[in-house]
């Protein structure tokens, strides 16, 4: 069965085309500058990466193109479009009435239009996707996976804030958690990995890229994981905060006479890594600054590692202690400084780094010792197969 992956931003739109039957990935790709000028690059397999210059004014003509280009007769990977069998959707938030993926009807836009106050960057964008595919492809099931679903197995102690309760019954105000699909993916591997069944398992998943959150897996099901309300929350990122003191926000805006909005980007786009050290937020910049003694660099890497294992100690606890520990996207599947970093301040609980196997990038890997406590593991995410397997589950 083959099944068209898509996950789509306000301006661009990623797509793969798998075929879950032997988990063989047809081609892939994306659109670029949907709505402004466009651009499409795509990469069958065994084939040469294309580009293509060519208008998408909007998600519609940009799906136009990526199915062209699967069905051309040259580099296209599939003779019609009867050969796609289902698409799946990537969809930040689902709010509280979505706890596992879904097939996408009336019912389900409503929800995702619902919850586009939850995420305002996203879910217009992923409506838009599915808008465009339903349009071209009728007939075709589409396949709604969720970033918050995987979360919402956390019991409430882990989701509640601790404000008024009017503002969680009247604004759903509470944690959500993302990243869902690629915590869940991992923790799954890990299990296999691990040669335990997936219920009898503790794990804690580190996924850390541009973006970056922490989850709690227990039996496979997310007990507590650090985003929150929006995706600002937790670990410190490449440019968002993560956690910090709530009365921060109202001190700045008066001191420097900003707006809501202003604060609120501040907080998004020039805080984290790049707000810190003033000068990148990409880690390996970041490292190349640690390397030259550079003070404010070397405070941001210290300042992020220790925000890691900050919760890392936390769900080791909550959790009752773990069997695994999981690093994951950009910077956890490349950065082998990194991994060294965090793994090594974690003594305390009987885990030591196999310097030799964490010597890895992109790979999957056991880079703790024999004698570790706990196993530490390099896995590299992949959304787009949990997307794919999820949506072959529905339409099979
Ligand atoms: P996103 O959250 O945008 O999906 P990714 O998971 O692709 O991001 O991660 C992107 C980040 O991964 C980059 O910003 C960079 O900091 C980091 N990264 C990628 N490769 C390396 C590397 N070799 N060493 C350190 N960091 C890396």
């Amino acid at each position: 069965m083959n099944v068209l992956v898509v996950n789509c931003g306000s301006s661009s739109l990623k797509f793969q085309l798998i075929n879950y039957d032997n988990r063989d990935v047809l081609a892939k790709g994306l659109c670029e500058r949907i709505g402004i000028d466009g651009r499409l690059v795509y990469e069958p397999k065994n084939g040469e990466k294309e580009v293509t210059e060519a208008a998408m004014p909007t998600h519609v003509e940009a799906i136009q193109m990526v199915l062209d280009a699967l069905v051309n007769e040259k580099s296209g990977v599939i003779k019609s479009l009867e050969e796609v069998d289902a698409i799946g959707h990537r969809v930040l938030h689902g709010g509280m009435k979505i706890t596992n993926s879904v097939i996408i009807d009336d019912e389900v836009i409503k929800v995702i239009e619902e919850c586009a106050d939850l995420g305002p960057l996203h879910n217009p964008a992923n409506l838009m996707g599915i808008n465009a595919c339903m349009k071209l492809m009728p007939g075709v099931p589409n396949v709604a996976v969720f970033d918050t679903a995987f979360h919402q197995t956390m019991p409430p102690k882990a989701y509640m804030y601790g404000i008024p309760k009017e503002y969680y019954e009247k604004y759903a105000i509470r944690k959500y958690g993302f990243h869902g699909t690629s915590h869940q993916y991992v923790a799954e591997r890990c299990a296999e990995l691990l040669e335990k069944p997936l219920a009898d398992t503790k794990i804690i998943t580190i996924h850390i890229g541009n973006g970056g959150s922490l989850s709690a897996v227990k039996g496979g099901h997310s007990v507590d994981t650090t985003m929150g309300f929006t995706p600002l929350a937790g670990i410190m990122m490449g440019t968002r905060s993560g956690d910090i003191d709530p009365a921060v926000l109202p001190f700045v805006m008066e001191k420097e006479n900003l707006t809501i909005d202003q604060a609120v980007n501040a907080l998004n786009k020039e805080s984290g890594l790049y707000g810190v050290s003033g000068a990148s937020s990409d880690m390996r910049d970041i490292l190349k600054l640690v390397a030259e003694g550079d003070e404010r660099g070397t405070i941001a890497f210290n300042l992020y590692i220790k925000r890691i294992c900050d919760y890392i100690g936390s769900y080791f606890l909550y959790l009752d202690g773990v069997d695994a520990i999981v690093f994951t996207a950009g910077i956890g599947e490349n950065s082998i400084p990194v991994r060294k970093a965090v793994v090594q301040r974690l003594g305390a609980l009987g885990i030591q780094l196999d310097e030799q196997a964490n010597n890895v990038m992109g790979e999957e890997a056991l880079i703790s010792t024999a004698d570790s406590k706990i196993k530490v593991f390099a896995i590299p995410t992949n959304e787009e197969l949990m997307i794919a397997k999820d949506t072959y589950a529905f339409v099979k």
